[in-house]
């Protein structure tokens, strides 16, 4: 190693020695304090296992420790880094980008603590009307029971049930399963006995019904009971019942609303209530028009505005709204009203203001968590940390770039700057050549993936990398590694939509080549996903007749379909396909992971099943299966570890105690392939398993993609709650590539490049422009230049973010984009492309 300070005293420097977490090959390195760090290295190098696994998860459990004594055993069950000592070490806080799904009911407000602030004007210094005694803050929050809407509980929606959503093929009989929203198995049957029972005819298509006996099948209230025969056709049921025999049973009917309702409000199985909340429609609350809130707490105003109206404002509209209070200038209100509307409207705007130091002035207090981007979300925290006050701690964060357009991360470098200067450190795993060139101080990990990367290549000034000849990142931050100026593809036809409306795109009209790869820019919260991920992909879908792909597992709540507006004006014929690759979790349980997900592990478990030994005992593939019950581990049930609840603290994962994390029972796991078993498959790296079925067709093309993709890292059992979300992406992407590719297919991708070294973003890049020279399209979502003057056409929305955005700013070829006046791309486009 080099530029090492071997006489760091304790204080300045933070001193690891023999790390060993995951691929860290007995790692000594000492990284100064009080500056700004950046760990590089390609993907699955060892930057996060160094910076996250071992430097903060050794804070972290001395903090625990310090906190929790007695929970000392558990800590130690649920991972202690592996690692010799660390000296010098501060207390450390992560800002680690959210994998998997916030809750639902956070929100901006929420995340920022601003919402507490808010309330308390309302509640101290709102105008009430006449006679109405002032309420407490927590009046004004919809998520307590003082403040929430009676009629929809706080959710702002009510969820009803219509005819279109519970028979959503009318040209179905009732017998051909009309009524989807029917409960499955027998007891549908039971209630479509009782309607032949009843009279009703079921065999006709449902839209030849009558009105009347649409009407009451869906929605009566009534529950008759009626004699039932199953198995019997109508006539013969006619017949029983005129000879009045003895039927097999008296059956009760629901209706179909009473039956959907009713199990969405009781049920205790999440499964139950996913399939029921399909068939319910969200509608506004008539009561108190979405705002959340009881008529009380609506009738008090600030400025104006109820407090749902402030809150719905973005951040910038809401501090011009709050300035005059600021200013003492509120002039209706009382005198101690007016002092304490000051105070809080003066806290609120500084806060503001360091959310719009960060770029995020677009956003609005009451904007739901879930819709927000990982990235956004770690500035929100990012955000609220600046203001803590916090000094001689180490912040680490996670690529804080992602998502952010060159000119936004002017504004992350200083608030990292800022937090500096208060005396902290600054630890960052990141790609963002940017980021590497201000730091003061860089540790490069590498040289390559897993078990080819793992040591620290360098580790001093950044100046000094471009002598480490073995490092990938060198190349790329000195070089400046000119690309090969591509020949433009030229496109032969257009996509062109026509008056799209959606979030802050008003009646926009634009226009796509097909066959080319399209390359979408603008700063965050310009309306590049508004355009290309909502608008783009909701009305392709709609003219392919292809449902938007849904969350189905997102939330047991209905969801409220927002509405894009516009139509395909051309083009559109040309597409057979839409595949949307999305940053989305590929599961959400640790039961799905990257060999399920791919498919390649049901070819593994045959593989297994055919072995001799396995037919010895007649074992199938399903028994190499973690999720069926023959051949997994009992005490976990397939999953490898069980949950420890502590008092106090979150609950923690610890090492199932009796596979100790193989998933399979002893017997499963006595059936070898090769010398291996299931649970070793599953242990390996996608580059191991690449050498290991050698001879396996089958199953090298899918690893062979996943390994150029630049995932040869992962494990084939990683469970898919530990994926990033580009690492997600990813996955989806070779997942479709190892499909044959007929051509004509759209795809559509946000912001492929999140997590990748620039090594690997060339790797990435290979990959989409073989899909399109097969005959597709390819459309990014993109902030990486590289990227973007590597395609064949950028479209450049803005020009600011918001109600500042939403507009084409530039079309063309990278090179008229660069040369475009007005565009807030154009200069750092020039700049790569020099
Ligand atoms: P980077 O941050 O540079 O992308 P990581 O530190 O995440 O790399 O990963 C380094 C290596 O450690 C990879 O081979 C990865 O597969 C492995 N690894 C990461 N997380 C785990 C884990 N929880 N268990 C076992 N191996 C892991
Ligand atoms: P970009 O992709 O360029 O970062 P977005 O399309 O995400 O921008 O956002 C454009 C505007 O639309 C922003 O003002 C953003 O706050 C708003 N917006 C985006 N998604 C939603 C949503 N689900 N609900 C409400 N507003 C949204
Ligand atoms: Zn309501
Ligand atoms: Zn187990």
């Amino acid at each position: 190693m080099r530029a090492q300070r071997p006489t760091a005293t304790p204080d300045t420097h933070v001193r690891v020695r023999g790390a060993r977490e995951h691929n860290l090959k007995d790692v000594d390195l000492d990284i100064p304090r009080d500056a700004l760090v950046v760990f590089s290295g390609v993907s699955g190098s060892g930057k996060s296992s160094l910076a996250f696994g071992t430097i903060y998860a050794e804070a972290q459990r001395r903090y625990l420790e310090s906190v929790a004594p007695y929970a000392r055993r558990l800590i130690d069950q649920a991972g202690v880094p592996d690692v010799d000592s660390i000296e010098g070490l501060p207390p450390a806080v992560a800002l680690q980008q959210q994998r998997g799904t916030p809750s639902v009911r956070s929100s901006v407000g929420s995340v920022t603590t601003l919402s507490s602030l808010v309330r308390m004007l309302y509640s101290r210094a709102g105008t009430y009307p006449a006679k109405q005694p002032m309420l407490y803050a927590e009046d004004f929050s919809p998520n307590t029971a003082q403040g929430a809407c009676t009629h929809c509980h706080g959710l702002g929606h009510v969820f009803e049930v219509t005819e279109a959503s519970m028979v959503p093929d009318p040209s179905l009989s009732i017998r051909g399963k009309a009524i989807a929203a029917w409960p499955p198995a027998w007891h549908g049957q039971n209630l479509r006995d009782i309607l032949v029972t009843l009279g009703y005819d079921v065999d006709v298509p449902w839209r030849d019904l009558p009105k009347k006996d649409r009407d009451w099948i869906l929605f009566t209230d009534e529950q008759p009971v009626a004699p039932v025969y199953p198995g019997f056709t109508p006539k013969e049921t006619r017949a029983a019942l005129r000879r009045k025999e003895e039927p097999a049973y008296m059956g009760t009917f629901m209706g179909a609303r009473k039956y959907v309702l009713h199990t969405f409000a009781t049920t205790q199985s999440a499964t139950m209530k996913k399939r029921v909340a399909r068939y319910m429609v969200g509608s506004v609350c008539p009561v108190c028009e979405g705002k959340r809130l009881k008529r009380e707490a609506l009738s008090v105003t600030f400025a104006g505005l109820d407090i749902a109206e402030l809150t719905a404002l973005s951040l910038d509209r809401m501090a011009e709204t709050l300035q005059p209070a600021v200013d003492g200038r509120s002039r209706k209100l009382s005198d101690d009203k007016r002092l304490a509307a000051q105070r809080l409207a003066q806290d609120l705007v500084e806060r503001i203001g360091t959310l719009q130091a960060l770029g995020l002035g677009y956003l609005a207090m009451d904007r739901a968590t879930p819709t927000l981007s990982p990235g956004e979300l770690q500035r929100l925290r990012l955000a609220t940390q600046l203001r803590s006050h916090l000094f001689g701690v180490i912040y680490v964060l996670d690529e804080p770039t992602a998502g952010l357009h060159p000119a936004d991360s002017e504004a992350l470098h200083h608030a990292l700057d800022q937090l500096r200067a208060a005396g902290n450190s600054i630890f960052v795993v990141e790609h963002d050549l940017e980021m590497m060139r201000r730091a003061d101080w860089l540790v490069d990990v590498g040289p390559d993936a897993g078990q080819h990367g793992g040591r620290v290549l360098y580790s001093g000034p950044p100046a000094g990398l471009r002598e480490v000849t073995q490092s990938r990142t060198a190349r790329y931050l000195f070089d400046r590694e000119t690309q090969a100026p591509r020949t433009r593809r030229k496109p032969t036809q257009w996509l062109a939509l026509e008056h799209v409306s959606r979030n802050n795109l008003h009646a926009l009209d634009a226009r796509f080549p097909l066959g080319a790869f399209t390359a979408v820019t603008g700063v965050s919260g310009s309306g590049k996903s508004s355009l290309v991920s909502q608008a783009l992909v909701d009305l392709v879908c709609a003219h392919l007749g292809t449902a938007p792909e849904a969350d189905e597992q997102e939330s047991d709540v209905p969801t409220v379909v927002v509405q894009t507006s516009g139509r395909i004006a051309s083009g559109a014929d040309a597409i057979r396909r839409l595949v949307n690759v999305d940053q989305k979790p590929i599961g959400r349980t640790p039961r799905s992971n990257l060999a399920t997900y791919t498919g390649l592990f049901d070819h593994v478990r045959k593989l297994f099943a055919a072995t001799k030994a396995a037919k010895a005992r007649h074992y199938d593939a399903g028994r190499f299966s973690f999720n069926v019950a023959k051949g997994r581990c009992e005490t976990c049930e397939g999953e490898g570890f069980v949950m420890v609840e502590l008092l106090f603290l979150p609950s923690v994962f610890t090492p199932c105690p009796t596979c100790h994390g193989a998933r399979y029972n002893a017997k499963t796991l006595e059936i070898q392939w090769q010398g291996k078993n299931i649970a070793d498959v599953l242990g390996m790296t996608v580059e191991e398993a690449l050498a290991f079925f050698a001879d396996e067709a089958a199953l090298q093309r899918p690893l062979h993609l996943l390994h150029a993709i630049g995932l040869g890292y992962l494990r084939l059992g990683q469970p898919a709650t530990e994926l990033s979300g580009g690492e997600a992406q990813r996955i989806k992407l070779a997942t479709e590539l190892q499909r044959s590719h007929r051509g004509d297919t759209l795809y559509v991708l946000d912001e492929p490049t999140t997590g990748l070294h620039p090594a690997d973003v060339d790797r990435l890049m290979v990959q989409l422009h073989e899909l399109v020279d097969a005959g597709n399209t390819v459309i990014v979502v993109e902030h990486e230049m590289r990227v973007v003057a590597d395609a064949d056409w950028v479209i450049d929305v803005g020009p600011g973010a918001g109600d500042a955005g939403g507009k084409i700013v530039a079309a063309g070829t990278p090179e008229q984009v660069a040369r475009t006046k007005g565009s807030r791309t154009s200069s750092y486009l020039r700049k790569t492309m020099d």
